[in-house]
């Protein structure tokens, strides 16, 4: 099916480099062609990542999506020209289409030859250059292609080719007396030879090098050594392609400026249990610290709609006190004001609690300061503060809150004489998305699954099922989220002092920064 809005001509094969695998890499051009496109022509070396990104765009049709990197019994020259083949066929029906590709289309990437192809063909196409894998890799492991002092060029060479092979077209002696760093691609298996071709030439076997496997990815790993060395150590350590190679005197500036695999929580799996809307700052910032963040969505928020709320809203100046248990309850509940044609000046006169500082955040965006916020952010802290102003006697308050969340607060309010009201502004709802992919990644092993509340931990258990919870190791965000963990055989290894985001990420820190093997 074509676009009724795009005619014959109007067909584009944009060559996009992917970037050497974290997606944070590929080029703004890049991420705008991938979500506007009409098909994504990829292969093995793309990020899942982005064609995940591609797929959750809404557009007027779904993306196409054409995985060209499965190695059949095809010779390399055949599916070349089945892949130039699909894209000219996809160009002349009118498509827009990106040829994905790993890190840039243009190093080692045969994006000229598709180039070419429709270059013959007359077809229109656009080069959208990518941060090379021979750059990227090593800077990820603190290593500078070039350096003041230690490297004046650099070299990019493809170890495809077997040196001891009679064809050889890479000079290797000259290579080997050019001084410069060598960065070499695809070159694995062939290193013990090419490292014999360059000592032969004339390279010290001293001279530091090092494998960099995965770059740029959470499970990069790297092994140095030196050029008469390093093929023993990569064998030695099972390092497989991908991997980059490289070899020069820059190769020990990873010893002062190595950074990425040095982050506190790198190499660490971490399972990011919340609702999404919520599990954006949670995983950023568990990324940010190197974690391997596995982001499923365990629930998902349901907005209610309901009279009681529309109810509430007309009287709310007539509350004594409005308690808000969650920053969705705060945005939903500014959702309905605003449907109302109300605004924050509803809230003149009544007083504001918060369980917490994010849901005291979400409130002072919408231009309200909170009168009260608990020192613990749980239900009986607020509780014990509201008991504690001595003034809730006989006072209306509205509780404004999840469908299904705990009853301590209003319960314990009743009890102390106020006349509650309570609006079920949402629910969560536990999502089938990405629950295969969470299956396999807890089978596969994970460190740690964070919970951030009582109902992520029950969304989890219904998505995952009962044997695959126990004995997985918990971090939860406090207690009443610990005890509802461990009822459920969760072993709960962290426990957050602080009821934060920022608590429970600073709490796996502290954890992992003890477990030294
Ligand atoms: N066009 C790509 C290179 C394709 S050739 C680019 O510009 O990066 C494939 C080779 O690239 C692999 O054999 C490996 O040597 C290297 N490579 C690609 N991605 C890599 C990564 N994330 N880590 C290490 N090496 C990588």
């Amino acid at each position: 099916m074509t676009n009724p809005t795009r005619t014959r001509g109007d067909g584009t094969v944009y060559l996009v480099g992917a970037g050497p695998g974290d997606p944070g890499l590929l080029t703004l051009r890049g991420g705008e062609l991938l979500v506007t496109c009409d098909a994504i022509v990829y292969d093995a070396l793309a990020n899942p990542a982005l064609l995940a990104l591609a797929e959750a765009t809404e557009r007027e049709q779904p993306v196409e999506l054409y995985d060209v990197g499965k190695r059949g019994g095809a010779s390399e020259s055949a599916r070349q020209d089945e892949i130039n083949e699909l894209l000219i066929r996809l160009a002349r029906d009118g498509k827009r289409v990106v040829r994905l590709k790993g890190g840039d289309p243009f190093v080692f990437g045969r994006g000229s030859e598709e180039a070419e192809a429709l270059a013959r063909e007359a077809l229109r196409f656009e080069i959208v250059p990518g941060v090379t894998a021979g750059i990227a890799a090593p800077a990820y492991a603190g290593i500078p292609v070039t350096h003041r002092g230690a490297a004046t060029s650099v070299t990019f060479v493809t170890g495809h080719e077997d040196p001891a092979k009679e064809a050889t077209t890479v000079d290797w002696s000259a290579l080997a007396r050019a001084g410069g760093t060598i960065v070499l691609y695809m070159g694995v298996k062939t290193l013990p030879r090419i490292s014999d071709a360059l000592v032969n030439g004339g390279m010290a076997a001293t001279v530091p090098a090092a494998a960099v496997q995965w770059g740029t990815y959470p499970r990069q790993r790297t092994v140095t050594a030196t050029l008469g060395t390093l093929a023993a150590a990569i064998e030695r350590e099972g390092l497989t392609a991908p991997v980059i190679t490289v070899i020069g005197p820059v190769v020990s500036l990873r010893e002062t400026i190595g950074w990425f695999d040095r982050r506190p929580l790198f190499g660490k799996t971490i399972v990011v249990t919340r609702a999404r809307s919520q599990s954006a700052t949670l995983s950023d910032r568990l990324a940010a610290l190197g974690a391997d963040v596995v982001e499923i969505p365990a629930t998902r928020i349901e907005p209610i709609e309901s009279p009681a709320i529309d109810e509430a809203i007309e009287r709310l100046r007539d509350y004594k006190w409005v308690i808000f248990t969650s920053q969705n309850a705060v945005g939903l509940f500014w959702d309905a004001l605003r449907a109302a044609g109300r605004d924050a000046r509803m809230l003149a006169g009544v007083n504001v609690a918060a369980v917490g500082p994010a849901t005291a955040d979400a409130l002072l965006s919408i231009g309200v300061a909170t009168d009260l916020s608990p020192e613990r952010f749980v239900a009986e802290a607020l509780l014990d503060a509201l008991r504690d102003r001595g003034d809730v006697r006989g006072a209306r308050v509205l509780y404004a809150t999840a469908e299904g969340a705990r009853e301590v607060l209003p319960d314990g309010l009743v009890e102390l004489g106020a006349l509650v009201d309570r609006v079920h502004l949402y629910r969560s709802v536990p999502s089938g998305e990405g629950v295969d992919e969470l299956k396999r990644r807890i089978a596969a092993g994970v460190d740690v699954v964070t919970f951030t509340s009582a109902s992520s931990v029950s969304a989890f258990a219904d998505a995952v099922g009962g044997d695959a919870v126990a004995g997985v190791q918990g971090a939860s965000i406090g207690p009443i989220t610990t005890a509802a963990a461990r009822t459920m055989g969760i072993d709960v290894v962290v426990e957050a002092s602080d009821s934060t985001i920022p608590g429970l990420v600073n709490a796996l820190v502290d954890h992992f920064a003890k477990d030294v093997t």
